[in-house]
């Protein structure tokens, strides 16, 4: 449990004039209650007040959410509707305004509680939850978290490396990806594994399939382990042999010169749209921004997409905070040929970023 972000957001709670907030965003329910579950607002709800801070859930959690969630009083509502509770806390404790995170709620579940609480309090949408801007600066054991899940993912592509063969297809490699974090003390994959090789390279968030890998093509390996909770992303493309085309060699300097471009350029404060741009505009002088069609970064930490983004669509204010876990990965994507990817993931810091993953970032695997 973080209770430092539990006084910001009661700090909040009292500029915003409301008597309590309503979590059902599932990384912000870990977040600020300690037990760790992604699973959607039916496996638990969080309930702060000024006095208060109640999880509710349903007897399927009990034990897990009993010793994980320390300081939370657990509440486990008859016949798993937590609509009743809610308002029967809510008149309890004479909360009339409760806030609500808007963009994680399902409509109808909104609707139950609204209609439970009618008498009692009104319901307060925010699309921007607070929790999840507590969420954006990362504390010191989180850093240590994901730093940890930066250490195994590095190990599991070394593995990789060194196991990957012609002729193995690409779910062979997302296997066995997947069974080596675990093996390294991985939760396990903090996300499907992509593996794409050859023209599936053109698809930025392709499936592994059936495919088998050949000597010379390019492989685009995105793959992060989740420790304790703290996701890794980390992206390689790799060629085992020689590549077939020079083209290949040419695309791939590009964009590893894009993200390493953009490493450079990044530190505290820096706007989103403009750390977007450092990628962009390195590819853009290489005559590939046309192939470039995804975002420079996201955040990450218990969820592997999360804020705050580096985007030509975020908003013009928005920066980057010093203490916030970015991922930078520039791309080119050519229908029909393939394509390559490069990402890193770290921290932003007061004069630059530091990077989490270390992996090597040479193309050729010698086999
Ligand atoms: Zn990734
Ligand atoms: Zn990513």
């Amino acid at each position: 449990m973080s209770q430092e972000s539990i006084n910001r957001l009661r700090t909040w709670l009292s500029e915003q004039g409301l008597d309590a907030f309503l979590v059902t965003q599932p990384q912000n329910r870990s977040y600020l209650s300690g037990w760790l579950n992604d699973d959607v607002e039916g496996a638990g709800m969080l309930l702060v007040g000024q006095e208060h801070q109640i999880l509710l859930t349903n007897p399927l959690y009990k034990e897990v959410a009993e010793r994980e969630a320390t300081g939370w009083e657990i509440v486990i509502p008859s016949s798993r509707e937590y609509a009743p509770a809610i308002a029967r806390l809510a008149k309890e404790y004479g909360w009339s305004g409760i806030g609500f995170e808007a963009m994680a709620i399902i409509y109808g579940v909104y609707e139950t509680i609204r209609a439970a609480g009618e008498e009692v309090f009104t319901l307060h949408p925010f699309n921007d939850s607070i929790v999840s801007t507590l969420r954006l600066v990362k504390q010191p054991h989180e850093l240590e978290l994901l730093r940890q899940a930066g250490v195994i993912t590095d190990q599991a592509f070394t593995h990789i490396c060194q196991w990957i063969q012609p002729g193995v297809t690409e779910k062979e490699v997302q296997l066995e990806v997947a069974n080596s974090m675990i093996s390294l003390g991985a939760d396990g994959p903090a996300f499907e594994t992509i593996v794409a090789s050859g023209p599936n390279g053109s698809m930025p968030h392709a499936h592994a399939s059936e495919r088998r890998i050949q000597r010379g093509e390019l492989i685009t390996i995105d793959m992060g382990a989740r420790y304790k909770g703290y996701c890794a992303d980390m992206t390689r493309t790799i060629c085992l042999g020689e590549p077939a085309e020079k083209r290949m060699v040419e695309i791939y300097d590009a964009v590893l010169n894009a993200m390493k471009t953009c490493e450079a350029g990044l530190q505290a404060g820096i706007k989103s749209q403009a750390a977007d741009a450092l990628a962009r505009s390195a590819l853009e002088m290489q005559g590939l921004g046309e192939y470039y069609v995804h975002s420079t970064g996201h955040g990450v930490g218990l969820h592997v997409h999360e804020g705050p983004s580096l985007s030509q669509r975020a908003p013009e204010e928005m920066i980057l905070p010093a203490g916030s876990v970015v991922t930078v990965e520039p791309g080119v994507y050519i229908p029909g040929w393939g394509g390559v990817r490069v990402e890193d993931f770290g921290l932003i810091t007061e004069d630059g970023f530091e990077a989490f993953s270390h992996s090597p970032t040479q193309l050729v695997i010698e086999r």
